[in-house]
C-alpha cells in the first residue's frame, strides 16, 4: 500500500473539487489527483490546481478500506485511492471542467456541503 496519496503536513492543504481527496500543494504539483489526473490534469500545472482543488474545506476522513466502508459510500468515494478527504469543499469545479466531465460522462456533484439551495 502506497501512503504517497496521505498529507505529509498539515500546512498548505487543499482538497480536490471532484473527489475531495486532500493533499498538501505539492502533492498535487508533483502527482496530480490520483483519483482525477485523467480530467483535471493538475500534474505540473498550478494554475489547474488553484482553479480545481479549494484550501477552503471542512472535515476531513481517513480513507484505508474504501470498499468496505460505508463513509466512502456517503461521501460517494469508494471507488477513490486510499487517503484523507474532505467532508466538504468550498467552491465549484470551473465551468469549463464541468462541462468536459459532463461531455465524458463523469457525474459532477459540488462538494460544497455548506451552502444547500
Ligand atoms: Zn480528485
Amino acid at each position: 500500500m502506497s501512503l504517497d496519496t496521505v498529507p505529509k503536513e498539515a500546512r498548505h492543504l487543499r482538497a480536490c473539487k471532484l473527489c475531495s481527496l486532500v493533499k498538501t500543494h505539492d502533492q498535487f504539483l508533483a502527482a496530480g489527483c490520483d483519483n482525477c489526473e485523467r480530467w483535471l490534469e493538475l500534474k505540473g500545472n498550478r494554475e489547474a490546481i488553484s482553479e480545481c482543488t479549494s484550501h477552503n474545506f471542512d472535515g476531513l476522513i481517513s480513507l484505508m478500506s474504501p470498499v468496505d466502508s460505508w463513509v466512502a459510500r456517503w461521501q460517494r468515494i469508494e471507488r477513490c485511492v486510499q487517503g484523507c478527504y474532505a467532508v466538504s469543499v468550498s467552491g465549484d469545479l470551473p465551468y469549463e471542467i464541468t462541462e468536459m466531465l459532463k461531455e465524458r460522462g463523469v457525474a459532477y456533484r459540488s462538494r460544497d456541503r455548506r451552502i444547500q439551495h
